[in-house]
C-alpha cells in the first residue's frame, strides 16, 4: 500500500541516521522527497536510496537555524514539486555536559538547531500548507524531552520546547487542515548514540522494557503513519518510540 502516493515531503537532517530512514520509508510509500542538510554532498547516499525506489530526491543545502535558508528550501520544493504535503523537522544535535560545567555555546548551539530550527520549519511550511488546506508536520522530539537526563539540560530543554511548538502550532492550524504531531524516540542506533560505553549501554538496557536499542526504521515507520492519512484524526500528539521507556 502506498500511504504517501503523489505526496511531496521535506525532511531536515536527511544525510544519515533517522532522517535518511525517514526519506527511504517515504519513498517506498510513493512520496517524492526533498532533503535538507548543511552539507548537501552528505545526502548522496540518501538520494541513491530514494531514487532506487523510483522516486525523485531534491538535495537542498540549508542550516535549519537560518530562517532565510529554510525559506529558500521551501521555495525550492514549491517550485520543483508544486506543493508541500509533509514536513519532518528531524535535524538535531547534542552537546552534553553537566549543568554546572555547561557553557553558553553548548547551551545555545543546541537550542538554535533543535528548537529554533523547528520553529523556523513550522513557520515557513505553515503558509503553503494552510493555503493548500492540507499538510502534516512531524517534529522529532526525544524521550529526554519527556523524562530529562543528567548531562543533557540543553538537549532536554530543546526537546521539551519542541512539544510546546507542536501543540500550539497544532491548535493554530487545525482549522486550516494542517496537522502537527511529534515523535519522541528513545535510544536509536545512529551516530548520535554510537559512542556509548559498555557500562552505559548496560545501564541503558535495564531501562528499556523491550530490551534493545531502536533502529532508525522503528522511528521512520511511526513518522510515516503520522505523515499519512492513516492518522488524519490526530493532531497535537506526542508518540513515543522508545521500547517502553516512558510509559
Ligand atoms: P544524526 O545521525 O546525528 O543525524 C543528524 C542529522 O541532522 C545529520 O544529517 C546532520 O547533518 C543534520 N543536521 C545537524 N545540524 C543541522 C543543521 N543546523 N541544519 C541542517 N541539518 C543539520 O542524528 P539522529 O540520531 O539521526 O537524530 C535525528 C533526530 O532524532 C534528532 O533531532 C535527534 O535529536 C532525534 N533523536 C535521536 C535519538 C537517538 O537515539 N539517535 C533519540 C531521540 C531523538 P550533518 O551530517 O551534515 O551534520
Amino acid at each position: 500500500m502506498e500511504l504517501l502516493k503523489e505526496k511531496f515531503a521535506l525532511v531536515t537532517g536527511a544525510s544519515r541516521g533517522i532522517g535518511r530512514a525517514i526519506c527511504v520509508v517515504m519513498a517506498q510509500n510513493g512520496a517524492d522527497v526533498a532533503g535538507v542538510d548543511i552539507d548537501p554532498d552528505a545526502m548522496a547516499e540518501t538520494a541513491k536510496l530514494v531514487e532506487a525506489e523510483g522516486r525523485r530526491f531534491m538535495s537542498l543545502k540549508a542550516d535549519v537555524c537560518e530562517m532565510d535558508e529554510f525559506e529558500a528550501s521551501v521555495r525550492s520544493v514549491m517550485d520543483g514539486f508544486g506543493r508541500l504535503d509533509v514536513l519532518v523537522n528531524n535535524a538535531g544535535i547534542t552537546r552534553d555536559n553537566l549543568l554546572i560545567r555547561m557553557n553558553s555555546e553548548e547551551w545555545q548551539s543546541v537550542i538554535d538547531i533543535n528548537l529554533t530550527g523547528v520553529f523556523n520549519g513550522v513557520k515557513v511550511a505553515a503558509r503553503p500548507m494552510m493555503k493548500q488546506r492540507s499538510g502534516s508536520i512531524v517534529n522529532i522530539s526525544s524521550v529526554v524531552g519527556l523524562l530529562g537526563n543528567p548531562g543533557q539540560v540543553n538537549y532536554s530543554a530543546s526537546k521539551a520546547g519542541v512539544l510546546g511548538i507542536t501543540k500550539s502550532a497544532a491548535r493554530e492550524m487545525a482549522k486550516r487542515g494542517v496537522r502537527v504531531n511529534a515523535v519522541a524516540p528513545g535510544y536509536i542506533k545512529t551516530r548520535m548514540t554510537e559512542e556509548l560505553s559498555d557500562d552505559a549501554r548496560k545501564a541503558l538496557m535495564s531501562n528499556i522494557p523491550l530490551n534493545r536499542l531502536g533502529e532508525p526504521e522503528d522511528v521512520a515507520n511511526v513518522v510515516l503513519f503520522l505523515a499519512s492519512g492513516l492518522s488524519e484524526y490526530m493532531t497535537g500528539q506526542v508518540v513515543s518510540v522508545d521500547g517502553g521507556m516512558a510509559m
